[in-house]
């Protein structure tokens, strides 16, 4: 009956939902209702302990993050967060654990407004997948695919500083509470997203790294671009660092979960604005090209980056059929 307990404490903090047309937590299905004229976006993502997050990562983060990174999926195609489904594989029944948990989760649930409707519970490997549900006004959301030759390549925030946490973890050095929590307690860019949606021509999140995501982006709109590393925003925390060490960062960190945007060089204001009216640094830090890879350069020397990026499977023997 464990399991039943558990969800009864999910659901006490889930809460009840302000909106009648809705069913949360405890039947067969959740029903929601969209507004008329919107579609739904919706995208899944997994944590799993060792790979996405330390084993002695607070709870409570844990909790935060699992939902932020599918709100910043959201955000990068310009979707206000609505709901969302979480499913949870936990090793024992424990109750502390899930509470903890449910604090950062609904913490940042509550700060956008988002209601928890279902998911699942069941025991086995600790695995955390969460699925966010937005809406966006019907032909309106952003994509990858709309970059053109000329459009201005954009970065939200300031990139590398969640990596470069994880570095100083993982050399058992304590990094400053205000660095840590760029790693734990990412902010999805959501306001930003909205904001973008009659500005930018692409979006996407940077979660693998900014060059492997701008590739991702370039890919799907049949360009390739040129990044200025000169132009990048340097955080205070990574201010100092030799370029050997800064540019992988800036390049290939992972986790940072700003947005990565391109827009017309007519949009420049408009984004000046926006980043002025959000207190968000957004930097100009390259340029969309007709085609090729993204190359790099730094004051007009190229500057090859050494990993291309995240890749779950980049280890596995060939094994393709
Ligand atoms: P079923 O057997 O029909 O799948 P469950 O017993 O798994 O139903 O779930 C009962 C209710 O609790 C459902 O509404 C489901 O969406 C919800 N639920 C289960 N686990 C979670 C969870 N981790 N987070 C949110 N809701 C959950
Ligand atoms: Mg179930």
């Amino acid at each position: 009956m464990k399991e039943f307990s558990l969800i009864d404490l999910i659901a006490a903090h889930a809460g009840q939902a302000a909106d009648d047309s809705l069913l949360g937590i405890g039947d067969d299905c959740a029903l929601i209702q969209p507004a008329g004229n919107c579609q739904l976006a919706i995208s899944t993502d997994t944590l799993n302990r060792g790979i996405h997050f330390l084993a002695d990562s607070p709870v409570e983060n844990l909790g935060y993050k699992s939902l932020a990174v599918s709100l910043s999926d959201l955000s990068a195609m310009g979707a206000r967060p609505r709901w969302a489904l979480l499913n949870l594989s936990l090793p024992r029944g424990d109750h502390h654990w899930v509470d903890e948990f449910m604090n950062g989760f609904m913490q940042l649930a509550r700060k956008h407004g988002l209601n928890l409707v279902g998911g699942d519970t069941c025991s086995g490997p600790l695995s955390i997948t969460v699925t966010a549900i937005g809406e966006v006004e019907v032909g309106t959301a952003l994509t990858r695919s709309g970059a053109k030759p000329g459009d201005d390549v954009w970065v939200s925030g300031r990139p590398g500083e969640a990596a470069y946490a994880l570095a100083l973890l993982r050399s058992d050095q304590v990094p400053v509470a205000s660095l840590l929590e760029r790693l734990e307690r990412p902010s999805p860019r959501v306001e930003l997203g909205s904001g973008l949606r009659n500005i930018a021509s692409a979006c996407i999140d940077i979660s693998d790294g900014l060059y492997a995501d701008l590739g991702h982006l370039c890919q799907a709109s049949a360009c390739g671009a040129q990044l200025w590393l000169e132009q990048f925003p340097v955080s205070e925390h990574l201010k100092g660092l030799p370029t050997d060490q800064l540019w992988p960062l800036l390049l290939n960190g992972g986790d940072d979960y700003e947005l990565c945007f391109t827009a017309g060089a007519d949009q420049a204001e408009p984004v000046v604005r926006l980043a002025e009216s959000l207190d968000l640094t957004l930097s100009r830090i390259g340029r969309i090209v007709e085609s090729g890879p993204v190359v790099c350069s730094h004051m007009g020397e190229s500057y090859e980056p050494e990993r291309k990026g995240w890749d779950h499977f980049s280890g596995d023997e060939a094994d393709e059929q």
